[in-house]
């Protein structure tokens, strides 16, 4: 049976190029970068050039990128590393509903810690309105924390707009971008993120690493406590052929970026509409065009999304239901909730994530046997009108 891969937005296959540099890191060129000898210093040698790398990738400074053992590692950084080093200034943080668990259950800690958290509201689409940022910031707000692009519903966020609300009070904005470096261009000074989360298994890099960049100049406080590795701001010794292969990765979403969105959207566009033209009491979630090239979410009536996911994957189709993290357990994701969906609207969504391996034929595919799955699940549910 061939295999059709549409959760990209849970992880991506590694870039053959990215395995490939990785593979002597292992062996040969397997020195420790604090090592004096010629080992170590090949070593560190490689993990600067991946640093420059990823840096080129979103237009900050080497300096700034600050490697970690992943996303969640990155928005844990940026939320606590702020948090404990900015106190004498305030006490507040604002981050929106719709944040991954790496953000939100961290922000919760800190709430149990004696920090304020406000939880911004957004809309139907998924939008933070920067009108709601400028009524909640104050003069103790230390930190604003928005992400680039919903990893769910694919919104994207006026980030731009955001930070000039975050800048006026003289506060700073973190952005988990995880799902937005390697798959839309930007800058970092363009964006006005002060923190920016990066994670590699989303961009066709390895698991287990990722980045915070951190704006020059910002006062954090670490999260790990040991040598002096990534500048004093991260103890352990490197996972050099990760960092490596995030390296690579860089260099190589830079190179097809624009290739891979021009020809993703068409493919996420003709999914979208032949799903909704095909199958009836069916909707769309997240913005209709601010939204990621390759992420489609559709809420099925009268059909459990998990019972969409098993049907699907018996012909050999990979899609999630609510997210990779919140599948296995009843409760509609809180992004869905967040957007206004009814629990039982929410339970029967599907997010099909597109990427580099996803032909036409392959969305076809999918469009042949996936009302066939929904009116079999419609005929068997109670809710359905028959
Ligand atoms: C995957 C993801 C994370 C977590 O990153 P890990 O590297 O898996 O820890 C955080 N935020 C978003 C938006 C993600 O998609």
């Amino acid at each position: 049976m061939k295999r059709i891969y549409l959760d990209y937005a849970a992880t991506t296959p590694v870039h053959p190029r990215v395995l490939q540099e990785m593979q002597p890191f292992f062996s040969e060129r397997f020195g420790n970068p604090s090592s004096l000898h010629l080992f170590g210093q090949e070593a560190k040698m490689a993990v600067e050039t991946a640093r420059g790398r990823l840096a080129r990738l979103i237009g900050a400074w080497p300096e700034e990128i600050v490697f970690t053992s992943g996303g969640t590692e990155a928005d844990n950084f940026a939320l606590e590393g702020i948090a404990y080093a900015q106190e004498d200034k305030g006490n507040h943080i604002i981050i929106s509903a719709i944040e991954h668990h790496a953000v939100i259950k961290c922000a919760n800690f800190l709430q149990s810690r004696g920090f304020q958290v406000t939880i911004l509201p957004v809309g139907g689409d998924g939008l933070v309105d920067p009108g709601e940022v400028k009524k909640s910031i104050t003069d103790k707000t230390i930190l604003v924390s928005v992400m680039h692009a919903n990893n769910e519903i694919g919104t994207i966020q006026p980030l731009p707009e955001i930070s000039k609300v975050v800048k006026e009070k003289g506060s700073l904005l973190h952005s988990d971008a995880i799902q937005t470096v390697g798959h839309l261009p930007f800058n970092v000074d363009a964006l006005g993120a002060d923190l920016l989360s990066i994670s590699a298994h989303k961009l066709y890099g390895p698991k287990g690493v990722g980045a915070l960049y951190v704006r020059k100049g910002t006062k954090m406080v670490n999260l790990l406590h040991g040598g002096s590795q990534e500048s004093g701001h991260r103890a352990s010794t490197e996972n050099v052929p990760a960092i490596i292969g995030l390296g690579v990765a860089a260099e190589v979403v830079l190179e097809e970026m624009l290739e891979e969105r021009t020809r993703l959207i068409p493919l996420r566009d003709k999914l979208i509409k032949c799903i909704l033209d095909k199958i009836p009491d069916t909707q769309l979630n997240g913005h209709p065009t601010l939204r990621l090239p390759n992420n489609v979410n559709i809420s099925f009536k009268y059909v459990e999304g998990e019972a969409m996911i098993l049907n699907l994957d018996l012909q050999g189709i990979a899609a999630s239901s609510g997210s990779a993290c919140s599948s296995g357990s009843t409760e509609p994701s809180h992004v869905l909730s967040a957007i206004g969906l009814a629990p039982e609207v929410a339970r029967g969504s599907v997010r099909f994530t597109l990427g580099r391996l996803v032909k036409e034929e392959d969305i076809n595919f999918v469009l042949e046997v996936l009302p066939k799955i929904v009116e079999k699940l419609r005929a068997m549910s109670p809710l359905a009108k028959k």
